[in-house]
């Protein structure tokens, strides 16, 4: 499906991010992994994502939170790969605290990771996409992109944030064959969410079932965690050209979340 195409996902060395790369080298797409971690797992990952799949799979250390080298990671891909077709910006970091507790740096730090890092990759691939005639950018934001919850106002404003900027990007390079779009997932237990939910049950004294099924699947009228695979699943699809049509959308995969 998406055989001679070259992804960037950011944030793919756990969780959703993975998955989808995963998807993407599955579907013959030449793949920069991107996140922090265990150097020899990320490498093990990247050698058995080549090996498993005949794709070219390379790694970028590249901090979402320092423009240049977000800057630096679409040179390198451009490098490894001739182009970028596809970005995911998926990469994300999370900080639960009252407004009036939060400090100013995680404010600046979830901003510039989760939003931020967006525009700057988008701003740096899209001259190559144009040129071509072709992109995809898919963005992960989450329910939290499209609703609230007390506790998370730096999460919840980039989120909105990076909806608003998806949109953007869809109007603006629609004619030049370039999409935009944005996945909202609602809770995926992967471990961003299991150090919420272990932070949770630890502030409310409560055990871990409870905060599964009271505080984080309470609105999920599906009442289990979206898997990844069904992230990848979406992200497959939008970056496919059956998706050609498909453009400004904030899609929730959230198990009921956002309607209930
Ligand atoms: P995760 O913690 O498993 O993965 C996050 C990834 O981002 C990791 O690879 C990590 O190394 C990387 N990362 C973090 N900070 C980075 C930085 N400064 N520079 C580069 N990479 C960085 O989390 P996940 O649950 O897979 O989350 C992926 C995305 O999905 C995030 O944007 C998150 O907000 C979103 N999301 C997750 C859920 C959920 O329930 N898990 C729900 C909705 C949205």
């Amino acid at each position: 499906m998406l055989t001679g195409k070259a992804a960037i996902v950011t944030g793919s060395t756990s969780g959703i991010g993975l998955a989808i790369a995963t998807a993407y080298a599955a579907h013959g797409a030449d793949v920069m992994l991107n996140g922090f971690g265990n150097a020899d797992a990320i490498e093990a990952t990247r050698a058995r994502l080549e090996h498993e799949h005949g794709v070219r799979v390379r790694y970028s250390p590249a901090n979402m939170a320092v423009p240049q080298d977000v800057r630096q990671m679409a040179l390198q891909t451009v490098g490894a790969f001739g182009k970028v077709d596809i970005v995911v910006n998926n990469a994300g970091i999370q900080h639960v605290a009252p407004i009036d507790e939060q400090p100013d740096d995680r404010w600046d730090a979830v901003i510039a990771v989760n939003l931020s890092s967006a525009f700057h990759l988008v701003k740096a691939v899209l001259p190559g996409m144009k040129a071509r005639g072709w992109g995809r950018v898919i963005n992960v934001a989450s329910a939290h992109g499209l609703v609230a919850s007390p506790f998370k106002a730096p999460y919840v404003a980039a989120k909105h944030g990076l909806i608003g900027l998806s949109k953007t990007v869809a109007v603006e390079v629609a004619e030049h064959g370039i999409t935009s779009n944005t996945i909202c997932p609602g809770y995926v237990r992967t471990p961003l969410v299991e150090g919420q939910i272990a932070e949770q049950a630890k502030a409310h004294g409560i055990p871990v079932e409870n905060v599964i099924r009271d505080v984080l699947l309470v609105h999920q009228a599906r009442k289990r965690f979206v898997t990844v695979e069904e992230i990848a699943a979406l992200a497959l699809f939008l970056a496919s050209d059956a998706a050609a049509s498909i453009t400004a959308a904030a899609l929730a995969v959230d198990g009921g979340w956002t309607q209930h």
